[in-house]
C-alpha cells in the first residue's frame, strides 16, 4: 500500500491581513519546531486570503520554512476579462502547492455548482497545483442517510474525465456541511464511513494503486481535543481546519496530534 503522508491544512477563510499572516506563520513555525515537529512525516499547510500570499511566500521561502501554502479558491479561467478573479497561474507563480476547490461556503454563497467545481479542479491541475477538493453533505442529507451517495456524486462530477495521473494530484476533503464552524464534529466512525467510500470510488475511477496514494482529509470543527481520534481512522489522512487554524497554539497542537 502506498505511503500517505498526513496533511494538516489551515483554511484561514477571510481572516488575518498580510501583517497578521506573517506573524502567524512565524509563530507557527517556532511552535512546531519547538515541539520537534517532523515536517517530512506530517505535512503542514496554510491557506491564507489572496492578499496575504505574497507575504506568506516571502517569509516561508526567505526563511526556508517547511510549511506549505496555497489559495482558498481560483478561477476556472487562466487569464482575461474576469474582474476580481485569480488565475491558477498566479498562484503557481507565487509558489503555492495547494488550492481549495469547491468549499461548501463557495458552493453556497457563490453558487458554485458541480460543473464549476470540475472546471476549477482542471484549472488547478493545468497549473501544477494540487486541488483540495471539498465534498460533503448538508444536515438534511445526513438525516436521510444519503451522505455516501451525495458525496460520491460530488466526487464523480468533479473528477469526471481525469486520468489516473491527474487524480493522483488531487487531495479530497470530506467536510460535512453541518460540522463546519458549528462545533458539531462527525464521529470518527462517521468520517471513516464516507472517507472509506471515497477511496473505494477513487479505485473504481482510476486504479487501486492510485486510490491508495490519494490523501483524504476530514474537515469540520477539528480541534486539538478531537483530531487524534479522527486521524486514527484508516482512510483519514489529514484534516482541513478552519476556525482552529488561526489560533497558533491550537493549530500547532493539531499538527502535532501524534
Ligand atoms: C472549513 O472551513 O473548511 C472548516 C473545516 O471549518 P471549521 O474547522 O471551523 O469547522
Amino acid at each position: 500500500m502506498a505511503e500517505r503522508i498526513p496533511l494538516l491544512a489551515g483554511n484561514w477563510k477571510m481572516n488575518l491581513d498580510h501583517l497578521q499572516a506573517t506573524h502567524l506563520v512565524q509563530k507557527l513555525d517556532w511552535s512546531l519546531r519547538d515541539g520537534k515537529h517532523d515536517f517530512a512525516a506530517v505535512e503542514v499547510a496554510v491557506l491564507p486570503p489572496f492578499t496575504d500570499l505574497r507575504s506568506v511566500q516571502t517569509i516561508i521561502q526567505g526563511d526556508k520554512l517547511a510549511i506549505r501554502f496555497g489559495g482558498q479558491d481560483l478561477s476556472q479561467h487562466d487569464a482575461g476579462a474576469y474582474t476580481g478573479e485569480i488565475s491558477g497561474a498566479f498562484l503557481a507563480k507565487l509558489g503555492c502547492t495547494y488550492v481549495v476547490v469547491g468549499h461548501s461556503e463557495r458552493r453556497a454563497l457563490h453558487g458554485e455548482d458541480d460543473a464549476v467545481v470540475a472546471a476549477k479542479v482542471r484549472a488547478a491541475l493545468r497549473h501544477g497545483l494540487s486541488p483540495i477538493l471539498c465534498v460533503g453533505e448538508a444536515l438534511e442529507v445526513r438525516q436521510a442517510g444519503e451522505q455516501v451517495a451525495h458525496v460520491l456524486a460530488q466526487l464523480d462530477a468533479a473528477l469526471d474525465g481525469l486520468t489516473a495521473e491527474e487524480v493522483a494530484q488531487v487531495v479530497v476533503a470530506y467536510e460535512p456541511v453541518w460540522a463546519i464552524g458549528t462545533g458539531e464534529v462527525a464521529t470518527p466512525a462517521d468520517a471513516q464511513e464516507v472517507c472509506g467510500a471515497i477511496r473505494t470510488r477513487l479505485a473504481e475511477l482510476t486504479t487501486g494503486d492510485t486510490a491508495d496514494g490519494v490523501r483524504i482529509l476530514y474537515g469540520g470543527s477539528v480541534k486539538p481535543g478531537n483530531v487524534a481520534a479522527i486521524m486514527a481512522e484508516e482512510d483519514v489522512d489529514g484534516a482541513l481546519v478552519g476556525g482552529a487554524s488561526i489560533e497558533v497554539d491550537d493549530f500547532s497542537s493539531i499538527c502535532r496530534y501524534r
